[in-house]
């Protein structure tokens, strides 16, 4: 179960979430470091990730994997996090959309990098635990809805970028008619846990392109809201 009460940021802590950092630097794609957006590793230095987790699970919480949160959904993995967020190319002050706010660490990331993030959760038992989360309440730049990542959010759009982090049985048309022309949409695509990871982009005369970066592993995009 997650917790929403405040917890301490021990030293022992902070060195863990260096070593996972320095994990992170270390990791290569055909031979290239696949993380070299600093702001990206940044971001993930300062961010406890263990409060994102059950107590029980604070001494693991540095190790390269995902984990389960609650009502059967995880919090992804740190290289995931990393990937996904690179890919944004994100900028200070970018309007980001995130499907799937799950236990709100992928939402603090961006946070954290300085854009005005709104995050959709369809699961009634989550947006409720992120809603009480002590930490995420310092993010001010955080706007979280309850609803379907179907839909998107026409009335908040355009946006600059926009992140899934479930997998996507194809890519939502109301998502890419809210991305704005120049802007940048990370999605996984497939199903049964297994996905691409595909980079939409749509250009200054809202042509689409697209880019296929890796295979990941997500739990499913649910259409419709869960009480
Ligand atoms: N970004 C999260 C990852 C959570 S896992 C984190 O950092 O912890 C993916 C989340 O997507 C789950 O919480 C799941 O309930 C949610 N989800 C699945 N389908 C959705 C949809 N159609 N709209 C909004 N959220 C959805």
């Amino acid at each position: 179960m997650l917790h929403t009460k405040p917890r301490e940021d021990s030293y022992l802590q902070k060195g863990l979430r260096k070593q996972l950092v320095q994990i992170l630097r270390d990791k290569t794609i055909d031979g290239k470091p696949a993380i070299t957006d600093e702001r990206v590793l940044t971001a993930i230095e300062a961010i406890p990730r263990h409060f994102f987790l059950d107590p029980a699970f604070e001494r693991q919480a540095y190790e390269n994997r995902a984990f389960p949160i609650t009502a059967g959904q995880t919090i992804s993995h740190p290289f995931t996090v990393a990937f996904q967020t690179q890919l944004l190319e994100i900028k200070k002050f970018d309007k980001v959309l995130e499907i799937g706010t799950g236990s709100g660490y992928q939402a603090c990331v961006l946070a954290e990098m300085g854009v005005t993030l709104f995050t959709i959760e369809r699961q009634k038992e989550l947006y409720d635990f992120v809603n009480e989360f002590f930490f995420i309440k310092k993010y001010f730049n955080i706007k979280r809805f309850y609803g379907d990542g179907f839909q998107g959010l026409p009335s908040f759009g355009p946006f600059d970028k926009i992140i899934i982090t479930c997998g996507a049985p194809f890519i939502p048309p109301k998502l890419v008619e809210q991305l704005k022309p120049g802007g940048i949409m990370v999605i996984p695509v497939g199903e049964d846990g297994k996905q691409k990871m595909l980079r939409i982009l749509k250009d200054k005369d809202g042509n689409i392109h697209q880019e296929e970066t890796g295979d990941f592993s997500f739990v499913p995009m649910l259409e419709g809201k869960n009480k």
